[in-house]
């Protein structure tokens, strides 16, 4: 019958207003600024960094390849290289961002940096609160402003966390038993080599956020 969903709905609408003075379940709205509805773990706004450990700079995931420069429909993404490496979570030597300036202003939210990142370095924040006059400053995130610890991201997506952490441990431990095995292998060849001092293991910021895990050094 024409008109039913209108009726419906304010029939629901209704039953809300006048539960809500006996039963908190149909109070739909909030006091907010004061209370504040939590988001839900899918909810998703803007970009941030991912850092191991407790040094941002050192513990940077992103390896500045500029996967997700290309591939942001809006462009508002900008990066610049470094010139020099520093190891990754696995003792690689990789590149990271000397600068990652994300516009926030032209951000339409996709999420396709983070879907086209190999790293796992950039996730969606839930942070909305972030109206400014300053059209240009404010709303140009620097690296600084965009690096956020690990254990962060497990606050905002404990799930799609978790997965990472394990992912990303397992491939270190690989990693470290393929060096191992190369190693081996290559004492096995020269045994004259295979007596002198083995060399320094590059300091690798630990991959999660447990804040009972030794800390990197500073980059
Ligand atoms: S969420 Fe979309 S628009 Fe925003 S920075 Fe990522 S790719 Fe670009
Ligand atoms: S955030 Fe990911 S895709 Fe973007 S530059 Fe860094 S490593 Fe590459």
């Amino acid at each position: 019958m024409l008109g039913t969903g209108l009726i419906k709905g304010m029939v629901e609408t209704a039953r809300n207003f006048v539960g809500s003075y006996h039963d908190e379940a149909r109070l739909t709205t909030v006091q907010y600024p004061e209370e504040k509805v939590p988001p839900k773990e899918n909810g998703r706004n803007f970009p941030f960094l991912v850092f191991d450990g407790d040094d941002a700079q050192a513990g940077l995931r992103c390896v500045a390849c500029q996967i997700c420069e290309k591939e942001c429909p809006p462009q508002c993404i900008y990066i610049v290289k470094s010139k020099d490496k520093k190891p990754d979570y696995a003792g690689k030597p990789q590149l990271y961002p000397v600068t990652f300036d994300i516009d926030v202003s032209v951000c339409m939210s996709c999420q396709i940096c983070v879907e086209v990142c190999p790293f796992e370095a950039i996730k969606m924040d839930q942070v909305f609160e972030l109206s400014t006059t300053d059209r240009f400053d404010k709303l140009l995130l620097k690296k600084t402003d965009l690096a956020k610890p690990n254990t962060y991201f497990h606050q905002l997506h404990p799930t799609d966390a978790a997965e990472i952490d394990a992912r990303l441990a397992d491939e270190k431990r690989k990693a470290e038993e393929k060096a191992k095995a190369a190693a081996a292998a290559k004492a096995a060849a020269d045994p004259a080599k295979a007596a002198a001092p083995a060399a320094p293991v590059a300091n690798v910021p630990p991959v999660g956020g447990d804040a009972t895990k030794p800390s990197p050094p500073a980059s």
